[in-house]
């Protein structure tokens, strides 16, 4: 028998065809896609249910390998039928030998700005000009499309105005397909099994919106704009690394609209919010002291895989419907990749080191856990109330450091502090953290 066990939710990738199921047993293909319910008492078999039908039975062990991460791979493209610069005539050349509906997209030579479709059929290559027009983008000023994604993935399933349906994208050189590679490890669901209902938060990149995958409740985070889409495949690379109770789960993506991002969907919000509108009286310091526990167990998990956040705050902490809180949005590319730029930054919440120096490092994100704590313990207040950005940056110079909450416990505020510390190996682990609020917990138990 196999020595793995996966668990519920689990999504695992086929190794073969079983096309002739017994009875129970699940029908798939090789590379389909199955989503775990449960193991099959000491037999090494799973009951599942296909990601594509919806169909439920058994399957054995053998026959499933859980999916693989996506790796953060610069030539990894939403894009890889997009040339950027090239004029007309290395477009049809690129084109060569003629394909009915193959096709590329270049930039415009003649009008910065345009792109154009260029298409293989007969013995020709066809070029069509995309009008760019109020931030959409149309080719017979008929069809609109707020983004190139969506005109390929339109005219791949409509000829329209144009000679012929897409049928194969040409590659630039090096390019490789990010849908081809997601599907291939498993990581692309289908936009069919996806509801879509109320918005239910604002990203600085797109909306939130709440919805429905094959029966489980999900968030779908959906970028429209295609660069911005394409710097967001390093996020969800992170995420396809990771598995973790405290770790907001991404089930998927799905490339429509430019980017779908189908993560599990945690009702209770973000913790903000959730502590401000609930406040002192309704939430107990045995909470919040689970709630950092949680978020110090998740980190400690990132960092053991050697993944830096760099972008931890309350704000980025969601809650599930059980109030266990779990880190989301974590190995962000948003982070100006030159550093320069230090305004994109959360001052309140980035270590002295990396404002300064762009060192982040799991002991950065220490010291964004411990504002974080304050968040928690103030319910939700902003951290260094009425200091402006510049104020904060030099008071922490001079070894200035926050107050504690109003009725914050003496031991968290000593936590807070340890992880305020300047020189950065002075800060405790996350592992220490998870330690020490146990020990906090317990105290508050016996007491
Ligand atoms: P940004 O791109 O700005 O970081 P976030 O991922 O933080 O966007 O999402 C913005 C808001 O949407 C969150 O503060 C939260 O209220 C809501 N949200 C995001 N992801 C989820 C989720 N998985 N479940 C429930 N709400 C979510
Ligand atoms: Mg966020």
């Amino acid at each position: 028998m196999s020595g793995k066990h996966w668990p519920a939710g689990t999504q695992c990738v086929t190794k073969h065809d079983h096309t002739k199921p017994k009875a129970q047993e699940l029908a798939f293909c090789k590379g389909d896609v199955v989503t775990i319910i449960e193991a099959v008492e000491g037999k090494g078999w799973y009951r599942a249910r296909h990601n594509e039908t919806g169909q439920e039975g058994l399957l054995a062990a053998s026959a499933l390998r859980e999916r693989g991460a996506i790796r953060a791979d610069p030539k990894l493209s939403l894009m890889p039928w997009f040339h950027g610069k090239i004029s007309g005539v290395e477009a049809v050349q690129e084109l060569q030998p003629p394909e009915d509906g193959l096709f590329l997209v270049r930039e415009s030579v003649r009008h910065p700005g345009d792109y154009v479709l260029c298409v293989s059929f007969g013995k020709e290559v066809i070029h069509y000009r995309v009008v760019h027009e109020e931030n959409t983008l149309s080719i017979d000023s008929q069809q609109y499309f707020s983004n190139l994604i969506d005109m390929i993935e339109h005219y791949m399933k409509e000829q329209g105005a144009i000679c012929t349906k897409l049928v194969k994208p040409k590659p630039k050189t090096g390019m490789k397909s990010a849908e081809e590679e997601l599907a291939k490890a498993g990581w692309l669901l289908n936009l069919q099994h996806l509801a879509l209902g109320d918005r239910i938060g604002q990203g600085e990149f797109g909306d939130v919106l709440q919805g429905e995958y094959m029966g489980q409740k999900v968030a779908v985070k959906n970028i429209k704009c295609d660069v911005t889409a394409q710097a967001f495949l390093a996020e969800t690379a992170a995420m396809t690394k990771v598995r973790h109770k405290n770790l907001v789960c991404l089930l998927g993506v799905i490339l429509h609209n430019g980017l779908y991002i189908v993560m599990e969907f945690m009702s209770k919000g973000n913790l903000v919010n959730f502590l401000r509108t609930r406040g002192r009286a309704l939430v107990p310091a045995r909470q919040l002291l689970l709630f950092a526990l949680d978020v110090a167990q998740g980190m400690d998990y990132l960092e053991s895989k050697k993944l830096v956040h760099r972008d931890l705050a309350a704000r980025n902490i969601l809650i599930s419907g059980e109030n266990v809180a779990k880190v989301s949005d974590f190995g962000l590319a948003r982070v100006n990749p030159k550093g320069a730029d230090a305004t994109l930054l959360p001052v309140k919440w980035t270590a002295p080191e990396a404002l300064k120096h762009n060192k982040f490092s799991s002991k950065s994100d220490v010291w964004s856990y411990g504002i974080l704590l304050w968040e928690t313990f103030s319910f939700g207040r902003a951290p260094y109330p009425k200091l402006s950005l510049k104020e904060v940056t030099e008071l922490l110079e001079q070894g200035y450091r926050m107050d504690p909450p109003e009725g914050c416990p003496p031991s968290v505020y000593t936590l807070m502090k340890s992880c305020w510390e300047l020189e950065p190996s002075k800060r405790p682990s996350f592992k220490k953290l998870v330690e020490k609020l146990q020990k906090e917990l317990k105290h508050l138990r016996d007491v």
